[in-house]
């Protein structure tokens, strides 16, 4: 019996020596001191024995059982030290490092281009203001000299929100931020309004039923043509190069009288007719005009002393 103990003691220390991991150790502990363990079953051993071996025995089993016992706690610590160790090498944080820099990305084409448009005005005395996306019919088409059933309202694929012909839609044009500053400011006035408009369009390669345009306008006393076409000129010049060539043609816009159409000389051919200019030797850039007289009248200015020009562009 007394050999027994022994065996049992030296083969548990031995698989307790080998274990590395706490899930094993409690698989060790059952085996050998749980309630059906080795170690149990010689302590319930003992009562078979005759009264004379019973103490000698049971003191052998006894100190076998607190052995395995003070090793378990021995190894369990050394186990839960090294796991703890692990931990804190694997999730260490170095204070002292450098922060990562958050990705920024970069600003959109159509972004830098107004910007870039916005610029050339700016250096020219032209401040930038912006107006409301949803707009009443009042400022998108009558203080623009085009009322209720003009003709002109076909040049534009309305969305309006609510059933067609309602007070309010999405803007066509950036055009009626021009009425909602004059209303509130007095010449003189020179301002470019970037923004987005909405037309109800068959979407295609160079139509979309959003886009962005550029707005100008400038009113003052003694506003010609000529200021017109020197301020579109030098703006051409300094987007598309100091070599551009410019051509005014006559067109029509409610808002403006005389209406004009600007273009530029071609970049691909330099005039000669190609393919991207279609074979005109001129891109047309943007509609531009003296602002018309009921336009100015309708935001309480009176056209006999002030006058002005307007143009708007897609970026
Ligand atoms: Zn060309």
């Amino acid at each position: 019996m007394l050999d027994q103990i022994q065996a049992v003691k030296t083969r548990a220390l031995a698989e307790l020596a080998a274990i590395v991991d706490l899930d094993e150790l409690e698989t060790w502990r059952i085996q050998h001191l749980g309630k059906k363990g080795t170690i149990t079953q010689l302590l319930r051993g003992l009562g078979q024995l005759s009264p004379a071996d019973r103490p000698r025995v049971g003191q052998a089993a006894n100190e076998a059982k607190q052995a395995l016992e003070a090793a378990l706690a021995a190894r369990r610590e050394a186990l839960e030290a090294a796991r703890l160790a692990q931990a804190l090498a694997a999730e260490r944080i170095d204070v002292s490092l450098p922060g990562r820099s958050p990705r920024l990305g970069t600003r959109h084409l159509i972004s830098r281009t107004v910007r870039e448009i916005c610029d050339v005005f700016v250096a020219m005395g032209f401040n930038v203001v912006e107006g409301p996306e949803v707009e009443w019919d009042h400022y998108n088409f009558e203080m623009l000299n085009i009322p209720p059933d003009h003709p002109a309202r076909d040049m534009w694929d309305t969305m309006y929100i609510g059933e067609v012909g309602a007070p309010m839609l999405l803007r066509t044009h950036t055009s009626p931020v021009q009425a909602r500053y004059m209303e509130t400011h007095q010449p003189p006035i020179r301002i470019v309004v970037p923004g987005k408009c909405y037309r109800y369009e068959d979407v295609d390669a160079t139509h979309e039923m959003m886009f962005y345009q550029i707005e100008g306008l400038a009113v003052d006393t003694d506003i010609t043509l000529a200021d017109l076409k020197g301020v579109l000129d030098r703006f051409a010049r300094a987007l598309f190069g100091p070599d551009r060539k410019t051509l005014f043609r006559c067109d029509y816009f409610p808002f403006v009288e005389p209406g004009v159409e600007m273009a530029i000389d071609c970049h691909m051919c330099h005039g000669a007719g190609c393919k991207l200019c279609k074979g005109t030797g001129w891109l047309e850039i943007m509609g531009a005009g003296v602002v018309h007289p009921k336009v100015l009248e309708g935001v309480g200015y009176d056209p006999a002393k002030y006058s002005g020009f307007a143009f708007g562009m897609g970026p």
